[in-house]
C-alpha cells in the first residue's frame, strides 16, 4: 500500500516536513537523518497538520 500526505486546511499535496540531512561521504550526497513533526503547507504558506491517506498502486 502506498501513502500520500495532504494539508489539513486546503488539501494540497505541496507540503513539507522539517528534517535533518546528514552528509554521506560514501554516497556523496545529503541523506535524510531525521524527520520532525513540524509540517508546512506551501499553498497556504503557513504551518499545518498533515492528513495521511492511502492511494492506489499506479
Ligand atoms: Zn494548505
Amino acid at each position: 500500500m502506498r501513502l500520500t500526505f495532504t494539508c489539513q486546511s486546503c488539501g494540497s499535496k505541496h507540503v513539507t516536513r522539517d528534517a535533518w540531512a546528514e552528509w554521506s561521504e560514501e554516497r556523496q550526497k545529503w541523506v535524510l537523518n531525521a524527520v520532525f513533526d513540524y509540517a508546512f503547507c506551501h499553498s497556504c504558506a503557513k504551518p499545518t497538520q498533515l492528513v495521511e491517506d492511502s492511494i492506489a498502486e499506479p
